[in-house]
């Protein structure tokens, strides 16, 4: 059987790099931010998910995905039996806010890189969602936009099986449940991403 256990000389890097996180000065978006946003959900080498940036409220409360997207997201996960308090680890392509919510520049990814390399690596989570294309291109080089890419497996870092998902601020501009809409190709996803959720730990 594999131990999925997160041994405690782990936690505490992933500890000291928060703080290193959150006296970061490595790009100019360290002088703008209210808080970083290291983590959220429960650290385990299972399921981890990467989204793209903190936005307004993730920058005031220092969480990832709070607000209606993060409330979203939540459902998503609850819809197949998942919670980010007890199944989730949760982690952003870059720790601070851009200004309005812009996408990151290549230089602040390129900076902001080793916190969340040190994040896989310390985890080596078994399953990484990819949030987002923000999260889809630091990930899978060259890759198609999420709307071709999205509820496919994808080879990731330390044998990872990965899957880019849209980004819940996208699921709510785009309100349809009808068939073949991003809701409807949601609720597909995190289905086949339970059902080898499942199958990858039915013996642990
Ligand atoms: S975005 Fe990343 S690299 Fe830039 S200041 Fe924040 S933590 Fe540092």
């Amino acid at each position: 059987m594999t131990d999925y256990l997160v041994k405690q000389e782990d936690l505490d890097l992933l500890e000291r790099t928060k703080d290193r996180c959150n006296n970061c000065q490595k790009c100019p978006l360290g002088l703008l931010r209210t808080k970083s946003v290291f983590s959220g959900g429960v650290p385990n080498k299972k399921l981890m998910l990467v989204g793209e940036a903190p936005g307004y409220w993730e920058d005031q409360k220092g969480e990832p995905f709070v607000g209606k997207a993060g409330q979203l997201l939540d459902k998503i996960f609850a819809s197949v039996g998942f919670s980010r308090q007890n199944d989730v680890y949760i982690c952003n392509t870059l720790k601070c806010r851009p200004p309005d919510n812009r996408n990151p520049l290549p230089e602040e990814k390129d900076a902001c890189r080793e916190f969340l390399d040190i994040q896989v690596g310390t985890l080596k989570p078994r399953i990484i969602l990819l949030c987002g294309n923000i999260a889809v291109q630091s990930f899978i080089e060259g890759a198609r936009g999420i709307t071709k890419v999205r509820g496919q497996w994808f080879d990731g870092p330390y044998g990872a099986k990965m899957m880019p998902i849209f980004h819940p601020s996208y699921l709510l501009r785009n309100d349809s449940r009808e068939k073949g809409s991003p809701k409807w190709l949601m609720w597909q996803d995190i289905q086949e991403i339970r059902r080898v959720y499942d199958e990858l730990f039915k013996d642990s």
